[in-house]
């Protein structure tokens, strides 16, 4: 049983509409009632569509709502189809998942990425700062210097980090049901601790409600990015619940 402050974070990533916003009610209700509400914080990070509406339905409520990306650019301009964090910051969300390896993998490398979380903390969002390897990387023994070079660049010149959270997501194990071995794990998220000066970091990667007794025993993660388990709040409420069982 775990007695720490701990961050559920859910990343609906490309799914939902206003339906979906139904399902809050259930963790709303769950959260409400929830003896250890104290030491929980719960972000969801919906589509750019569902961020208004989802942060009017939970106004009254302590969950906080973020978004998956944002542009660098910090003012408008001509870029058609993107956001810039202003304009999420406009809109209700207080936090904004920056890194993603859905979105490295669409091209975005460590420099924009930086850039990408300069503009955001400006902006005055709280940053989710994704980070990880690819399974030819992990096969290579190359885990920690993908994950230095990472931190290095993705955090270059950035002095104040209290605004970020840093979330380990090893590539291989987003939507694969695979989740890496726990001594393996606690050495990683210890040497992202240790990289970051002691920022706080969240595992993410098929994160679940079958798996969660596993990882939960992993005392130096402090919270999960949970992909698909996200989008069934009977899984999102059973992953904090059995956190604190
Ligand atoms: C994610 O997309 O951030 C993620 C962790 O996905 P999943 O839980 O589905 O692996």
């Amino acid at each position: 049983m775990t007695n720490k402050y701990m961050y559920f974070i859910a990343n609906w990533k490309m799914f939902g509409n206003l339906n979906s916003l139904n399902s809050l009610h259930n963790v709303n209700s769950f959260f409400k009632n929830f003896k250890k509400k104290k030491l929980i914080k719960i972000i969801y990070c919906p589509p750019n569509t569902l961020i208004r509406p989802m942060s009017k339905k939970l106004k009254t409520s302590h969950i906080e709502v973020g978004a998956q990306n944002c542009h660098e650019n910090e003012s408008f301009g001509p870029f058609t189809g993107s956001v810039n964090s202003l304009m999420l910051k406009n809109v209700g969300a207080k936090f904004v998942i920056i890194g993603h390896s859905e979105n490295r993998q669409a091209g975005e490398n460590n420099q924009l990425i930086n850039l990408k979380i300069k503009s955001a903390l400006k902006a005055g969002l709280k940053i989710i700062f994704c980070i990880g390897e690819t399974l030819k990387e992990k096969r290579k023994k190359q885990t920690k210097k993908i994950l230095a070079k990472q931190i290095l660049l993705g955090l270059n010149k950035i002095k104040d980090k209290k605004n970020i959270l840093i979330a380990y997501e090893p590539v291989w194990s987003i939507g694969t049901g695979m989740i890496p071995k726990s001594n393996e794990l606690f050495n990683t998220v210890d040497f992202i601790k240790k990289k970051t000066n002691n920022q706080k970091v969240l595992y993410g990667g098929s994160v679940n409600p079958k798996n969660i007794h596993l990882l939960k025993s992993i005392v130096n993660i402090d919270g999960y990015l949970v992909g698909g388990s996200s989008q069934d709040p009977k899984k999102f409420i059973d992953i904090i619940k059995k956190t604190y069982n």
